[in-house]
């Protein structure tokens, strides 16, 4: 014959079970808000900002990589710090930019 003290306890733990998996279930059941749907995480540092101020590159069939501006710079940095091997597109790019400038 359980005490009055065991019965106390055992109602108390299936009431935490229950609220518990309630919890859980309202948890699970939140819509994603309009918010959340227009943003991304950044691929690399795993920000989330609006998908506008991301650059989308899909990868293989299913899968699309996002890139924020900060990380871009950070790759565009990191290139021109690279050994040299031969002229790069970012040397490229830049160097065209340049000329565009001279010339205006
Ligand atoms: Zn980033």
């Amino acid at each position: 014959m359980p005490s009055m003290f065991e019965t106390v306890a055992l109602l108390f733990i299936c009431f935490l079970i229950g609220v518990i998996f309630y919890g859980y279930s309202l948890i699970m059941r939140r819509l994603p808000s309009r918010e959340e749907l227009r943003s991304e995480r950044c691929s690399i540092c795993r920000q989330t900002l609006p998908k506008d101020e991301l650059v989308e590159r899909p990868i293989g069939d299913h899968k699309v990589l996002f890139f924020c501006s900060h990380c871009i710079a950070g790759l565009v940095r990191d290139e021109q710090k690279r050994p040299a091997h031969g002229k790069s597109d970012v040397d490229r790019l830049f160097s065209d930019a340049a000329e565009k400038h001279r010339t205006n």
